[in-house]
């Protein structure tokens, strides 16, 4: 017998998607993904700490909920308890990324969803049933299918970018950017395009000076993007270089950044305590292409407005392999569950 859903991922879209499709009685399978294909299992958020802006989780005691809330086997994975958060003699901090996600992955394990860690490498979407091919097992016949396999930010592939990556180099602003080792502290954004400036802005308010670094002498940020930066007296836009090399130690992580110039010889050390690459993402679709339609920059399009549907009837994108624009644990999340939905909806339409 055919399945019913196959997930393909699990970040906030895959778990959300899991625990809709879950509670409607489909019983869905889910493809956890991982790092032999390069994918993250859990999602981009595995590498995120503090969770501010996910509606429901103010910072508090959530170290408690989390533990009382996890099966005790998968504890393993959450991170320690940071110290010195505390408020009123308790703790008081919010939820790491991780820990977030294992809310979700327990949330849908409790309502039967099915988990293999294994990785889908190839589809055949010709026929009916649909088949998806995992990397280790045996190929699945479905008559839906929901992908949610995300995207991975850009870096620029330095071994010193790697080092220090969750020590102050950092590739989302919006997650980590106001962490107290970032305030009142020099800061770099790497990249010119509409989410450097982006970052670069939202930085200000924490930051005292935000260095933006690109590659040429124009921006490729749209003009409104490119009045802020330029009219923002704590952006400085530094043209025509590159990250060459991130600078820090073990003890304070990040600590400066050296830069070459694009247009001569010369190098520069300029002190900073996090440097944020936004220089694009990378949409986990290769296994996907010919197969499904795809947008110039790889990342799956919707066929219908507020619709989850692909170009293959039976087959949903959810979360950020599907939007280039949001990106946002929430709007995955949120994106998830309407493709559980239209899945449910197709399901019952044709009968299955
Ligand atoms: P993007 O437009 O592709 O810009 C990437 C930037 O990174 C470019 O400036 C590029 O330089 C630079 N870059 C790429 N590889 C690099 C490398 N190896 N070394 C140094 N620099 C490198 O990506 P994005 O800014 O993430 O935007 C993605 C999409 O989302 C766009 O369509 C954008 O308009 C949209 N967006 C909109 C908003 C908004 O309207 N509020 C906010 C965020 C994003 P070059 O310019 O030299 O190629």
């Amino acid at each position: 017998m055919p399945e019913r859903v196959v997930i393909i991922g699990s970040g906030p879209a895959g778990w959300s998607a899991a625990i809709y499709a879950a509670r409607a009685n489909l019983n869905p399978l889910l493809f956890e993904g991982t790092v032999k294909q390069d994918m993250i299992p859990l999602g981009q958020l595995a590498y995120t700490t503090e969770v501010e802006n996910f509606a429901g989780f103010p910072a508090g005691d959530i170290r408690a909920f989390v533990e009382s809330a996890v099966a005790k086997d998968r504890h393993w994975n959450l991170p320690p308890v940071p110290k010195g958060h505390e408020k009123d003699g308790r703790p008081h901090y919010a939820v790491q990324g991780v820990e977030l996600m294992e809310l979700m992955k327990q949330q849908a394990l409790n309502f039967g969803t099915r988990v293999v860690g294994d990785d889908i490498v190839d589809v055949d979407f010709s026929g009916r049933p649909l088949r998806v091919i995992p990397g280790d097992g045996e190929p699945v016949e479905t008559h839906t299918v929901i992908v949610a396999t995300g995207a991975r930010a850009n870096y620029l592939g330095l071994e010193s970018e790697e080092k220090f990556k969750n020590r102050g180099v950092s590739a989302c602003a919006v997650c980590d950017g106001a962490l107290p080792r970032f305030r009142n502290k020099p800061l770099a954004v790497i990249g010119g395009g509409d989410s450097a400036i982006e970052e670069a802005t939202y930085l200000t308010a924490f930051a005292s000076k935000v260095y933006l670094v690109h590659r040429r002498d124009a921006l490729r940020a749209s003009k409104i993007m490119q009045d802020r930066a330029l009219n923002n007296k704590k952006i400085e836009i530094v043209w025509n270089h590159v990250l060459q090399e991130v600078l820090g130690d073990d003890k304070d992580g990040v600590t400066a950044m050296r830069l070459s110039s694009t247009v001569d010889d010369s190098t520069a050390d300029v002190d900073v305590s996090g440097i944020f690459l936004a220089i694009g993402h990378t949409p986990n679709t290769g296994f996907l292409k010919g197969k499904l339609e795809m947008n110039e920059k790889g990342y799956l399009t919707w066929t219908s407005r507020f619709r989850t549907y692909t170009s293959v009837e039976g087959v949903f994108a959810a979360g950020d392999v599907a939007d280039d624009y949001y990106r946002q644990a929430i709007t995955s999340a949120g994106t998830g569950c309407m493709a559980a939905l239209d899945a449910e909806r197709y399901l019952a339409e044709k009968g299955h």
